[in-house]
């Protein structure tokens, strides 16, 4: 078990659980997906591309923020960078279950998931959202 608490929360997280989850956090409802200037910076220089396509290809403004898009899924709504990763076996190429493809570089709202203020008052949504969560007694 890896057990990670943060003061102010009345709740733990077992990071084990997102090898068996299906990607809870990164997919269903939709929400925003906020990235800073410098995190636009660092996801186009991961992915190798300009900028200005970074930016049209993959992010919405709102107001003057960016946030990542959606798109239909199976469950709802997911995260544009949330996919099936290649793995190859046996000579053929494979699709395992999505992950983060852009993972090292992923927004700070992602790394700080589920650590966010707004679960400090409102613990049930994040309870019934991921099941890493342990709830204090
Ligand atoms: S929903 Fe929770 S358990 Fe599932 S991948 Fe996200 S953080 Fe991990
Ligand atoms: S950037 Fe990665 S971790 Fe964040 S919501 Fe999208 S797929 Fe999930």
């Amino acid at each position: 078990m890896s057990i990670i608490q943060k003061t102010g929360f009345d709740f733990s997280f077992d990071s084990c659980e997102c090898e068996g989850c299906p990607g809870y956090c990164c997919c269903g409802k939709s929400g925003n997906i906020w990235v800073s200037q410098n995190e636009i910076l660092q996801i186009s220089s991961f992915l190798q591309i300009n900028i200005i396509d970074y930016i049209g290809t993959y992010l919405n403004r709102i107001g003057n923020r960016f946030s990542i898009k959606e798109r239909l899924a199976e469950q709802g709504l997911e995260c544009v960078f949330f996919e099936p990763q290649k793995q190859a076996c046996c000579g053929k190429l494979q699709h395992s279950k999505k992950q983060c493809s852009i993972y090292p570089v992923r927004p700070f709202q992602c790394r700080q998931y589920p650590f966010w203020e707004h679960f400090k008052e409102h613990k049930d949504q994040v309870i019934k959202e991921c099941p890493g969560i342990i709830a204090k007694k």
